[in-house]
């Protein structure tokens, strides 16, 4: 169904992308396109696009790696951003702490065990009966504006494990118990029809999630911080980015960790934390600029290639605190 969905839409999003900037296929000066990580049948629709224009037009291809996306396009929002820079990015299906040293350059401090924090945001939504046709993260954060965030006593994940991972699959475990121990439907109710009381629990529960799993990224976060400036002492910026940086609640919480270490923080705005055309677009650019592209295809190229795809593609060398970190 994603792939089908993916091949619907891409000749009329590539156009419009087209006709909103005013330009033509052969105004380009090169296609980027995003290769990993990610379901390779959606990849490759992409992919499949974006050889055809550069076929017809002769133009160089970018491969573009989504989670360095999420995160340079704070390079455009920020011009004086430079490497080195930690960032935190947080989405739907990853939780990454890294330390930027420059393009293509990241070493990895911490990951998600298990869940990313997009994905408890988005279950938990569902269980609390809310709208998701806005996306889950956004009607939690809202919902929890009219709640107790001490309300319910969830435990706070991987307090004993000394490092930068996450894990949050523990926590949305204990946010479906929560809801099943106060005897509140999880099945398809609409929160719409809730009375004022249940609506209330929700909103608890929804509140006291939030507190806990901010305050997990809080904690990850500013040992983070530590191993970057240990690293790096140059470091000024803290980029947060992905899908949940957009929420609110969470950029407060990270910028006093980002004010409390002299760091100064950098969120796109939101439309550009969540998935866009842009950040590849400028993830292409940047790469372009550094010489740091394939050749236009041949002309010959078979419509059915194999293409070099990467569904599973780390952003960086993974570090732990007393191995070295070597670029
Ligand atoms: P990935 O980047 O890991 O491949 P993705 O591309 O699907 O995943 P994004 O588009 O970057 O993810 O982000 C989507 C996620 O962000 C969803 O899980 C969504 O619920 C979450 N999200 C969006 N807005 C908010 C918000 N205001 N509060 C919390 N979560 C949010
Ligand atoms: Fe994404």
């Amino acid at each position: 169904m994603a792939e089908e969905a993916h091949s619907l839409a891409i000749d009329q999003v590539v156009q419009k992308a087209l006709d909103d900037a005013n330009v033509s296929e052969s105004d380009l000066s090169a296609v980027a396109v995003t290769v990993g990580p990610g379901l390779s049948l959606c990849l490759r629709v992409g992919v499949h696009k974006a050889r055809k224009i550069a076929k017809s037009f002769r133009l160089p291809i970018v491969g573009v790696h989504h989670m360095e996306a999420h995160a340079l396009v704070s390079r455009l929002v920020n011009k004086d951003l430079d490497f080195p820079f930690l960032a935190l990015l947080i989405s739907g299906g990853h939780n990454l702490l890294v330390l930027a040293h420059g393009l293509g350059q990241y070493v990895q401090l911490g990951t998600t065990i298990d869940d990313a924090i997009g994905e408890a945001y988005d279950k938990s939504a569902r269980w609390l009966g809310l709208d998701m046709r806005k996306g889950g993260g956004p009607a939690l954060e809202q919902l929890a504006l009219e709640g107790d965030p001490n309300a319910v006593k969830f435990s706070v994940p991987m307090r004993q494990h000394k490092d930068c991972n996450f894990s949050y699959a523990g926590l949305k475990t204990q946010v479906r118990l929560a809801i099943e121990s106060r005897n509140i439907s999880t099945d398809d109710i609409r929160i719409s029809s809730a009375t004022k009381d249940d609506r209330q629990i929700r909103a608890n529960i929804a509140a006291s999630f939030q507190r806990v799993a901010v305050l997990h990224l809080e904690e990850r976060c500013q040992r983070a911080v530590e191993w970057a400036l240990k690293m790096e002492p140059s470091i000024k910026y803290f980029v947060v980015s992905g899908g949940v940086a957009s929420n609110q609640y969470v950029r407060t919480h990270l910028n006093q960790i980002a004010e409390k270490n002299g760091l100064q923080l950098v969120c796109p705005p939101p439309k550009l934390c969540t998935d866009n055309g842009v950040m590849i677009a400028w993830t292409g650019i940047e790469h372009f600029i550094a010489g740091r592209f394939d050749d236009p295809p041949a002309v010959d190229e078979p419509d059915d290639m194999q293409y070099d795809l990467r569904p599973r593609w780390p952003l960086g060398e993974e570090y732990s605190e007393g191995r070295s970190a070597s670029r």
